[in-house]
């Protein structure tokens, strides 16, 4: 028994030198064998939303503001929802490798920072399911995975909650919203989603979800997908992403 876990722990060093770990911020290797954290430097680097945001969409804002500046002049159709850490450069990093240099394994840690800090937020609204926002087949083909369905199966694992990914089904491969300027961003999502029927009859029990995703940054992508689980009568929902820009 002894000599079965000195090996085991041995096999488990060996294979954290052959295979490191790597921050999964700045992807340098750890040599640790830890998984779920990162790198001395990024724990400097990296900024999470804290205690002062926005109510609405979870951006950080200063403590006597209630809702930052897009959510007071728009209304949604989700409820509210929040994200865990600040967009900055160290998380443009981090997310690049995610989604464009396969880093898929991030999606463990994201999860799992977001279960550490909203697992009561989660449990008080106690959704039916967790709804990853969907890639269009083409881009999914391209990159091999969905990012926000990475993230949305951990969580899942995490919270013991239904994750239910063929319910929405991004019907246009749109650009990029980083590249638009903010009016072009307010139509190129026009009608993107649509909901599988199929899907929406096997889950009809389905009332409140949180929609996950890696970044909030107009809210368009949460919006218009709300807005499609809205035509079905899925009334109560939420968000989490990952990152999430500054609000005012
Ligand atoms: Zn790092
Ligand atoms: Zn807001």
């Amino acid at each position: 028994m002894i000599l079965n876990s000195i090996l085991k722990s041995a096999g488990q060093h060996i294979i954290g030198i052959v295979y490191p770990e790597r921050c999964p911020l700045c992807d340098i290797p750890m040599y640790t064998g830890n998984t779920g954290s990162i790198c001395q430097k990024c724990n400097i680097r990296v900024e999470y939303v804290g205690d002062s945001f926005c109510m609405k969409c979870g951006k950080p804002v200063s403590a006597d503001v209630e809702l930052c500046m897009d959510c007071s002049e728009k209304e949604t159709s989700f409820i509210c929802g929040r994200a865990v850490f600040v967009y900055n450069r160290c998380m443009q990093k981090s997310m690049a490798g995610f989604k464009y240099y396969g880093r898929a394994e991030y999606g463990r840690f994201y999860a799992t920072q977001m279960f550490e800090i909203y697992a009561d937020w989660i449990k008080n609204i106690s959704p039916d399911a967790l709804i990853p926002v969907p890639i269009h087949e083409d881009r999914r083909l391209k990159r091999g995975y969905n990012q926000a369905e990475i993230i949305a199966n951990w969580l899942g694992k995490l919270t013991g909650i239904q994750v239910i990914n063929n319910l929405i089904i991004r019907t246009k491969d749109t650009n990029p919203q980083k590249e638009l300027s903010s009016k072009e961003r307010g139509r190129n999502l026009y009608n993107a989603f649509d909901i599988v029927q199929e899907s929406r009859e096997l889950y009809q029990n389905v009332k409140c979800v949180i929609i996950v995703d890696d970044i909030y940054t107009t809210g368009s992508t949460i919006e218009e997908c709300s807005y499609v689980l809205k035509g079905v009568h899925i009334n109560d929902i939420y968000f989490l992403c990952t990152c999430i820009g500054k609000g005012y």
